[in-house]
């Protein structure tokens, strides 16, 4: 089955889906993006991942592409003409196409929308049962991390660094503490407790991170919202990670020390099951 792609309020065949060279986001990385995940063809915490989108587009003071009606159409369609059943959806917005010059184009441009699905099997995940691997690399992004900008390079090196390392994902590092990781949030677990960062310009305010605080809070598992070190990670009982795609993910290994004798722990095992009780519902 060709896999259907929406480009500037067109379904057109991937092969077809195409951008101006001249495109802001690829010229600059001057756009935006948000990552919904699909399990049984239904959209997990959508409405968070739009609230963010429009966070993330003031921020910039750049233009809606359209309307929240209209995106929620795109989103339903996409799924409905690739016959998705689980995997993710990634849309992006960029300021539009304009001769290049640093500050913003004068007069009208038109915002470019893009979106495409991603076919993934992400509740029976095997990375979930055996737990993941983490190095830890300095964090080399900008100030405004949490505005969610296609400006993607440092993490994607880190994630290289990490593959090329025999682990999964990297947790970037500033003044001795973890931020997050390069496409996920960070976290530990000590004394039936659970530590991560508390939000902030240094990080993204993750959509699986919100509803995980929720569902911790209904289960009475406690959240200390605040900085931890690598030393401290190192220590900890537990680790793990959430994103969109990865919902809450076990860690088992930071930089080649094992974590909590190498098994995912219980805390992390009941909250992911939380989630997926959830999103799956
Ligand atoms: N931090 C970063 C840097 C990310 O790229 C992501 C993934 N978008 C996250 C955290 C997790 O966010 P979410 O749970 O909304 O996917």
């Amino acid at each position: 089955m060709v896999r259907t792609v929406f480009v500037n309020g067109e379904y057109l065949p991937e092969s077809e889906g195409k951008i101006s060279i001249f495109d802001r986001g690829f010229l600059f990385a001057d756009g935006v993006y948000e990552v919904s995940a699909v399990i049984n063809g239904k959209l997990v915490d959508y409405a968070a991942h739009m609230e963010r989108l429009g966070r993330s587009l003031k921020e910039l003071r750049m233009a809606w592409p359209c309307t929240r009606d209209e995106l929620d159409v795109m989103h339903a369609e996409l799924i409905k003409r690739n016959a998705l059943t689980e995997g993710i959806i990634y849309m992006q917005v960029t300021r539009g196409a304009a001769d290049r010059t640093f500050n913003f184009p004068k007069g009208e441009v038109t915002p470019t929308l893009i979106a495409f699905t991603q076919a993934m099997s992400l509740v029976s995940n095997p990375n979930a049962v055996t737990g993941i691997k983490v190095i830890t690399t300095p964090d080399l992004r900008w100030a405004r991390r949490d505005i969610k900008t296609v400006m993607l390079l440092a993490p994607a090196l880190g994630k290289q660094e990490a593959y090329e390392k025999g682990a999964q994902e990297a947790w970037m590092v500033e003044d001795g503490f973890v931020t997050e990781g390069t496409s996920s949030n960070a976290y530990i677990v000590k004394d039936g407790k659970v530590i991560t960062r508390h939000l902030s310009n240094e990080i993204l305010a993750g959509c699986t991170r919100r509803a995980l605080m929720r569902l911790a809070k209904e289960e009475g598992v406690e959240i200390i919202e605040r900085k931890f070190t690598v030393e401290e990670a190192l220590a900890a009982d537990e680790a793990f990670l959430t994103s969109a795609s990865q919902f809450v993910m076990p860690i088992v290994e930071i930089d080649g020390k094992r974590i909590g004798g190498g098994q995912p722990g219980p805390v992390v095992r009941k909250l992911r099951e939380l989630f997926l009780k959830e999103a799956t519902a």
